[in-house]
């Protein structure tokens, strides 16, 4: 009989929404009446800007014609979009990229997924706590790890708290690492890392020879200046980091797939024999025989963001985002809660009142506000005490989730 990957027997069972989703229902049967309002979803609500529906019709009607029919595509993605991106998007920041250091997928989740294929399983992985779960779950899926413990921190992970304490700006782990994942603007803290932080990750990897797994998927959110939107902003960042962006919450790409990896051509790793190995060239090798590139329309409509047009009516979207978050932060503020995050992302990281558990203020908010949030401690054991609100819902909603809260805790 077939062997399973016994890997995937360690991983505990997708609890955290399906949990909310039960009790959410739970709650609505017993109270048809009332109107719930849900902050809980990391998922956008706003649908895709005019300028991008355009160019994906045009696409589709170009499949439709033979002499503008596009069958498979470069595996990397296509040359205008790749050269567009880093024309409109790193470009401005001051990074210049080869176009052979970017590649076009159908997404960040699969990309932070299967770079873990260019990777031996003996590396030692750094990850934060609380965190978005496919890092860590990726890595127990491939086998680098062994069982949780009763906490829920996995044998041979190395954690890194995330907390008011320490200013959501971990220490660099004690012991040696090569794989450290970071993600700014940080789903789900909502919390940036400065320059000054990133060049600190910077000269540690370099210095311990570690490659940073930097996920950018909301720098699009950052709405003060000096914060960086990637990586290579940071001097020395070509030499040790990887970065992974999205479309999905910068242009409403969550249910049409785009995203991208930057893998810098001066990225190298080592052999068993201590022997240097590029990794640009790797993952060029992945990519070309495990995808088959994204569809075309898909890769016109990711183009038509960096128009002028597209990009004035995607920035519009994401202000109405930014500005519920401002909302959040301020309301809640008000009401006495400390509230962390919202300002360059859309997700508030909320410390429970009265030092409630997450679950329990959860179930609170639930039966006296009928406001659904996301408990911290589904996200990692240090994000017990905590709360996530979204800001990806409608202003109305917000506005009434906000009162409701203010008119409980408020003084
Ligand atoms: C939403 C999100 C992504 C993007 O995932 P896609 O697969 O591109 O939709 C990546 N990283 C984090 C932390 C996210 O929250």
């Amino acid at each position: 009989m077939a062997r399973i990957n016994d890997s995937y027997l360690k991983l505990k069972a997708g609890y955290l929404f399906p949990e909310i989703g039960r009790r959410v229902t739970e709650f609505t049967s017993a109270n048809p009446q009332a109107k719930v309002i849900r902050l809980g979803i990391g998922d956008v609500t706003k649908p895709l800007v005019p300028a991008v529906i355009k160019a994906f019709h045009e696409a589709v009607d170009d499949m439709a014609k033979s002499e503008s029919f596009h069958g498979y595509g470069p595996e990397q993605g296509y040359g205008w979009l790749i050269d567009t991106i880093i024309e409109k998007a790193y470009k401005p920041l001051g990074v210049t990229l080869k176009s052979n250091e970017m590649f076009i997928s159908d997404g960040s989740k699969c990309d932070c997924a299967n770079i873990l294929d260019i990777f031996a399983i003996s590396n030692v992985v750094a990850l934060g706590d609380p965190v978005y779960p496919v890092y860590n779950d990726t890595n127990v899926m491939v086998g680098r790890t062994g069982e949780a413990d009763k906490n829920g921190y996995y044998e041979n992970i190395v954690y890194m708290p995330y907390t008011a304490d320490n200013n959501f700006a971990p220490g660099f782990p004690s012991q040696k690492v090569d794989l450290i994942y970071l993600c700014s603007p940080n789903n789900p803290t909502g919390t940036v890392a400065t320059r000054e932080q990133l060049q600190g990750w910077v000269d540690y990897a370099i210095k311990n020879e570690a490659i940073i797994l930097f996920d950018a998927a909301y720098e699009a959110f950052i709405t003060e200046d000096d914060v960086p939107h990637s990586i290579y902003e940071i001097e020395g960042a070509k030499q040790c980091a990887i970065e992974f962006r999205s479309f999905s919450k910068t242009a409403g790409f969550t249910g049409v797939r785009c995203g991208l990896v930057v893998v810098p051509e001066a990225l190298t790793g080592t052999t068993a024999n201590g022997e240097k190995q590029n990794l640009n060239r790797l993952w060029n090798r992945r990519q070309s025989t495990k995808f088959n590139g994204v569809s075309y329309p898909v890769q016109k409509a990711a183009a038509a963001v960096y128009s002028d047009e597209g990009w004035q009516q995607v920035q519009e979207v994401i202000d109405y985002y930014m500005e519920n978050a401002r909302l959040i932060r301020e309301g809640l503020t008000a009401a006495g809660i400390d509230c962390y995050g919202g300002v360059n992302a859309p997700y508030i990281w909320l410390k429970t009142p009265e030092g409630m558990t997450s679950w329990d203020f959860f179930d609170k908010l639930l039966t006296e506000c009928h406001v659904v949030g996301t408990p911290g401690s589904g996200f990692g054991p240090s994000g017990e005490g905590y709360f996530r609100l979204s800001a990806f819902g409608e202003r109305s909603n917000v506005a009434a989730a906000v009162e409701r809260i203010r008119a409980k805790w408020g003084k």
